[in-house]
């Protein structure tokens, strides 16, 4: 999936080893229905020891509960421990974790010895509990024992003990085979459906356990004999319980249902939109991933089970369905309807089925053995073809790269009119935000860039998420990792043009200051709770996982990086993994590293290492250490990162032949030069993910040699010292005057990655004083700004320009002169508006100027309404999303109240926009608190639209509270978020805010005083 929005939240998490209970929640209270997710360690209730296993070898073996005694159970204790483990071992292999974290190789002699001694110590340990009082371990003593099996499984709706206590389904059963007939109905928006799954029944059960959500289920046979469903709905399960055990082998469940067309953005959905000749027209779509496929059918809805998929759906003559495979057959029915049936998919996970029923015109293209297609609403079919062009080039790509050619015939692309994400990667059938795949006159070389990373990103999961599948939503970087880093990989190769690589500098900068916090969590992270499911589409997954691969890239040969790629696909075709079973896969192509102990450190510890130099004559010592903007007395100092330190010199710095690798991985390492070096710049071209600060003599030298030719570095190098210093001013390594002393060589400075990253971040500070209302600061600044900018921002040409890095740059610099109401910059907007105006909007605006323009023609209010008419009738929806940010920018109070109004309504803009809105209208002072007034009084609406823990939700609650910086501030936003409960309270996006408002106010402190002096 690609959440689309570019401004992601990361979340702290807390990581927790591998045990071998880890599947499994500790024992709780689940007689009281709680609407949320029960794991927190304030509601445990703590049991006897022997309680706890007891429960836990039931969940295993299948005991009666109800008629099971408390007393008997507990003498079955042991036995029901060893049998867990054994059964677990034989025949739910699939289920198991492979192997420890950081070991590839397989069982020695020696482990298997150590493998027998801790069977005879966890053996010993049973019997010691057995035969100690039962309430040995509890927290009251022996006069407590309440063990009730009421306490234990929750009640189902019909007033029965629902047969299973956690969130993951046992893994005793498993699906082999869906047949789904589905029947929407476009008028009543609501859908019946019939699922008929073969299950494999792995060891003897009394009950079979799925997932269901906000279905009416009519009828359900079991073998063709009719069985009573119990529902759970707090946990999304369904279950039926059988009085004899069910013995190992296949079965037959049918279950007959109907359900409401979703009005969120998940599961089987309405969507809606107006065409060129003003008639609303409906559609239906699915967003199934993470957790919503159990909305359209029920199913074993975990992305381990993995089952194939035959699906028929119904429709009227009008529209056309479309599913993850070809179209086998399409019958007229007696009742004038037409039932499509689709091939049988090959094996999958639940979250990539995907169907949609509209009216849309597509185009068709054969690839190689594959039918290509780009589907989109018939106003729009001229838009198509880049997507088709460029899906045809990568589909090659890939073909070739992974060296497994794509396993489906066809390949569809459509582009959904109301899509929250920014595309899905479902199994040959791609579903995107039109932005994200549509490309019409008015698209820039920019636009295009982004539409190709979005289709570069979805077509690399039809390998990577789709052919091999992570086992369980905490190694979610394996797909949305990989995918990222092959998204610039392949653009890199196939569309040069593009300038990709900038882009993928600036989101690895933005990844390093989200995981430079506390509430940042690894990579790979422990996930229970649905929210935190959602959660994890941040940038720990998708941009830092990118990032340790492009370092790890960095470190191997390519073709070995490659070769270790391709054997991971080929030895995990159709199944699922974990971390390092992809390390394993590089482990065998590269002998020299021991990548598994290398990049463990990088995926299973948060946040990433700062390293300090300090040199003295040809000695250079190195010192490693947790880069953590809060760091107090109580932090943790003791992390260590196998860091594949990179390092240029003077005398060879530009080329990739000139870097020297050290693998740092102790806490101190001295280096010795061999020659007498003016300089040494780390962390070639930011390749590694760590920060490095070189002392006062080596900015010192650094500076200078900047200044007297800005071309002794990459330009990569370039930004890379100013994205350093800028962070290390923020730990407080380096004064404020340190950033002044760098910036001065900007005045030489043409190439758009060190500028725009200088300009991002002096804009940051900027917003800040703004918020503050430090108009005297503010001023300064924006002199400041001028000073350095001024000459290339007046410079800039406003007619049509083609290269995207020289776009970048333009864009960047325009709308931060606009912004700041640099004269000739307004001047050269409000000529270009008219001019557009006056040629009745014939006349085009270059796509990367037109939010600059926009922006200053919506502060005229007499302006407004005709944009805002635009923005409805337009049909390209870059030019439309950049009038709506235009439209946004406004400063007028009242507008800004309609038009966050009107997004949330979804009246007169789409509501999936509400975050970019949102983080327009908060970029400006007018706007801001009015955004967050906004948040809190229609809380309860946005979560209804955006679920708890999802991206968009992140997005908004960063964009209207990362901008505070007092302490009235402070306690108003965690008043509220503790005000929440149950209706959010969890999210760990929360910490994320109060936490950057903690550091906004310290930044303050620290350097508003300096300001003051140097600006
Ligand atoms: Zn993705």
């Amino acid at each position: 999936m690609d959440p689309f929005e570019s401004e992601r939240a990361p979340l702290p998490r807390n990581m927790i080893e591998n045990s071998m209970f880890e599947e499994e929640p500790d024992v709780v209270d689940l007689g009281k229905e709680s609407p949320s997710y029960p794991i927190d360690s304030d509601d445990v209730v703590y049991e006897p020891r022997s309680s706890r296993l007891l429960v836990r070898g039931l969940g295993e073996n299948d005991m009666d509960e109800e008629e099971e005694d408390y007393e008997s159970s507990a003498r079955l204790l042991g036995m029901s421990f060893m049998n867990r483990s054994s059964n677990q071992r034989s025949s739910a292999a699939s289920y198991t974790r492979q192997q420890p974290s950081g070991t590839c190789s397989m069982p020695s002699a020696k482990k298997t010895v150590l493998g027998v001694l801790m069977l005879i110590l966890v053996a010993s340990i049973v019997m010691v509990i057995y035969f100690l009082p039962r309430c040995t371990f509890s927290k009251d003593g022996c006069h407590k024992v309440n063990n009730s099996m009421e306490n234990i499984y929750p009640v189902a709706s019909n007033g029965e003990l629902f047969p299973w206590t956690m969130l993951k389904l046992p893994a005793s059963v498993r699906p082999i085979h869906y047949n789904i007939s589905l029947q929407p109905n476009l008028t009543t928006m609501t859908f019946q459906g019939s699922v008929s799954i073969r299950i494999m029944v792995l060891q003897e059960t009394k009950r079979v356990v799925l997932h269901s959500s906000d279905m009416m289920i009519h009828d359900a046979t079991f073998e063709n004999k009719p069985v009573t469903i119990l529902e759970y709905k707090p946990w999304q399960q369904i279950a039926i319980k059988f009085s004899d055990e069910l013995q190992k082998g296949q079965y037959v469940l049918n279950i007959e249902y109907s359900a409401n067309l979703s009005n969120s953005y998940d599961g089987f959905y309405n969507s809606s939109y107006i065409d060129t000749s003003g008639i609303k027209r409906v559609l239906a779509a699915t967003q199934f991933e993470p957790l919503a496929a159990r909305k359209a059918f029920p199913c074993f809805d975990e992305p381990a089970f993995k089952a194939s998929f035959l699906i028929k759906i119904k429709r009227e003559p009008e529209y056309i369905s479309l599913s993850n495979m070809p179209k086998v057959s399409s019958t007229k029915l007696p009742n004038g309807l037409f039932e499509d049936e689709f091939e049988k998919t090959v094996n999958m996970s639940t979250y990539l089925v995907a169907f949609v029923v509209a009216n849309f015109s597509s185009v068709s293209r054969n690839v190689s053995d594959t039918l290509v297609s780009v589907y989109a609403v018939p106003d729009k079919k001229d838009q198509v073809l880049y997507a088709l062009d460029t899906v045809s080039k990568l589909l090659q790509f890939y073909n070739s790269f992974f060296e497994i050619p794509y396993p489906l015939r066809k390949l569809d692309l459509v582009g959904i009119p109301d899509f929250l994400a920014g595309a899905m990667e479902n199994w040959g059938l791609i579903t995107f935000r039109e932005t994200t795949l549509l490309v019409g006159n008015h698209s820039s070389p920019m636009d295009k860039q982004l539409v190709t990373s979005v289709i570069a990103h979805e077509l690399a999961h039809q390998w990577f998420g789709n052919l091999v599948t992570m086992r369980w939503w905490n190694d979610l970087w394996l797909n949305e990792g990989f995918a990222t880093y092959m998204q610039y990989m392949s653009i890199k190769k196939v569309f040069p043009e593009l300038d990709i690589d900038n882009e993928f500098l600036r989101v690895r900068f933005q990844a390093l200051a989200e995981d430079a916090l506390n509430s940042s969590h690894s990579v790979s992270a422990e996930v229970t709770t649905p929210e935190q499911v959602a959660e994890m589409f941040d940038s720990m997954s998708y941009e830092k996982g990118a990032s340790v691969l492009l370092m790890l890239n960095a470190n191997l040969k390519e073709e070995v990086f490659r070769k270790g790629v391709i054997d991971y696909l080929k030895k995990f075709s159709y199944s699922n993994t974990e971390s390092v079973d992809l390390w394993c896969s590089f482990s065998l192509m590269e002998q020299h590293i021991n990548v598994t102990e290398m990049m463990n450190t990088w995926t299973t510890q948060k946040g990433f290492p700062l390293v300090s130099v300090k040199r003295t004559g040809m000695q250079v010592s190195l010192t490693q250490e947790h880069f953590l903007l809060n760091a107090n007395s109580t932090t943790d100092h003791s992390n260590l990162w196998h860091i594949p330190l990179t390092y240029v010199n003077d005398t060879c710095s530009k080329l990739d032949s000139c870097v020297q690798l050290l693998l740092f991985k102790t806490k101190t390492a001295t280096l010795n030069l061999t020659d007498n070096v003016k300089w040494l710049k780390f962390n070639y071209k930011n390749n590694g993910f760590y920060i490095v600060d070189y002392g006062v003599d080596g900015w010192a030298a650094l500076i200078e040699a900047l200044n007297n030719d800005v071309n002794v570095l990459p330009q990569m190098d370039r930004a890379s010292l100013i994205n350093n210093v800028f962070a290390l001013s923020r730990l407080g390594k380096v004064s404020f005057r340190q950033i002044l002393n760098l910036l001065v060589y900007l005045k030489n400075e043409t190439e758009a990655a060190p500028l725009t990253e200088a300009l991002t971040q002096l804009n940051h500070i900027l917003r800040l004083l703004d918020k503050r209302s430090d108009l005297n600061l503010m001023s300064r600044m924006t002199s400041y700004i001028f000073t350095i900018f001024g000459k290339l921002m007046d410079s800039q040409s406003w007619g049509e320009e083609t290269s995207v890095s020289k776009q970048t740059l333009r864009s960047a610099l325009l709308e931060t002169a606009c912004n700041l109401d640099r004269p000739n910059c307004i001047e050269q907007a409000k000529t270009l508006y008219d001019q557009w105006k006056a040629s009745n909007k014939t006349k085009t605006i270059p796509g990367d100027l037109l939010r600059a323009v926009l922006s200053v023609a919506a502060q005229n209010k007499e302006f407004w309404p005709e944009l805002f008419e635009n923005y409805q009738r337009s049909i390209f929806d870059s030019e439309k999303r950049k009038t709506l940010e235009a439209l946004a920018s406004t400063q007028d109070v009242h507008t800004i109240m309609w038009i966050l109004q009107a997004t949330l309504s979804g009246s007169d803009v789409q509501t999936p926009e509400l975050p970019l809105v949102i983080r327009t209208v908060c970029r400006q002072f007018a706007g801001y608190l009015h955004a967050w007034d906004f948040v809190k009084e229609n809380w309860d609406k946005i979560v209804e639209k955006f679920p708890i823990g999802s991206f968009a939700l992140q997005n908004i609650i960063m964009s209207t509270t990362s901008q505070f910086s007092s302490k009235m501030h402070l306690e108003e936003v965690e008043n509220f978020f503790s005000s929440l409960k149950d209706r959010g309270f969890q999210m760990r996006t929360f910490q994320e805010a109060t936490e950057t408002i903690k550091l906004n106010m310290q930044w303050m402190d620290k350097n508003l005083a300096t300001l003051r002096t140097w600006l």
